[in-house]
């Protein structure tokens, strides 16, 4: 289990992080209001994330439904995101429960997700996940697929195309995300081109603790950081 983080610690990182996004902003001539923070809060309990909250920390995910419904209640107001492998049979439980869901990786979850969402009556935002490194291992849709996805995936109802998402490999070295993330600029930029009905091309979901500054510099919006605040958990992604 993760030993428990002081308050102290949590204030270190949690600046560690600015710095470091203001400085990956500023050196790319970007604002750092352009990104946005997400903590990544598998593992971590409740009251520690809502004393991330309280910090100033707004937006969160998880990436496990479990672990997602059974903080949900227990913590103060924050946009809520979902942000790991989604099975289709788990759509209903989390439809009312977040405002976002970054890691559409099939047109079926994508159905899944309009028809829940028609039923209670809302639009669920969503991010097109896309495997970047063509790894067998990852889901998400291949690049060369992304635009034909998101074409589709605008035509269903109660559903909003907002950008897209990625979690490229894994790297020695963080500098060697660097060619994913600018592959991933590419593609958002094509595809928003489009200007494809009823899609709405915003939000570039990429970067974690590892590479969050390299991310920014290649057009990251939204960095999800879990290790970079909370500290190591033993626990593996994927
Ligand atoms: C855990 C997780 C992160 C954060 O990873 P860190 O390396 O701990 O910052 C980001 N994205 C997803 C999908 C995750 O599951």
């Amino acid at each position: 289990m993760m030993e428990k983080l002081s308050a102290e610690e949590f204030d270190r990182n949690y600046d560690d992080v600015l710095k470091r996004l203001t400085a990956a902003a500023e050196k790319s001539g970007r604002s750092v209001n352009d990104v946005t923070l997400l903590a990544a809060t598998k593992t971590v309990d409740a009251d520690t994330v809502n004393y991330a909250i309280e910090k100033g920390i707004s937006y969160v995910g998880e990436n496990r439904v479990q672990e997602l419904l059974s903080k949900y209640s227990l913590l103060s107001p924050v946009h809520s995101h979902f942000i790991g492998h989604l099975q289709t049979n788990k759509v209903k439980d989390i439809i009312d429960k977040v405002e976002m869901i970054e890691s559409v990786d099939s047109l079926r979850l994508a159905e899944e997700i309009s028809k829940q969402a028609k039923k209670h009556n809302l639009v669920m935002d969503i991010l097109i996940e896309i495997n970047i490194g063509a790894e067998d291992s990852k889901s998400g849709f291949a690049p060369e697929d992304a635009e034909n996805a998101v074409k589709q995936i605008a035509k269903l109802p109660n559903i909003r195309i907002m950008g897209l998402m990625c979690i490229p490999p894994v790297v020695n070295v963080p500098e060697e995300a660097r060619k994913y993330f600018r592959k991933m600029y590419k593609l958002f930029l094509d595809i928003k081109g489009k200007n494809i009905d009823n899609s709405c091309m915003s939000v570039l979901s990429m970067g974690m603790s590892g590479d969050f500054d390299i991310a920014v510099s290649e057009g990251a919006t939204l960095v999800r950081v879990g290790t970079s605040l909370f500290g190591k958990r033993n626990y593996s992604l994927k």
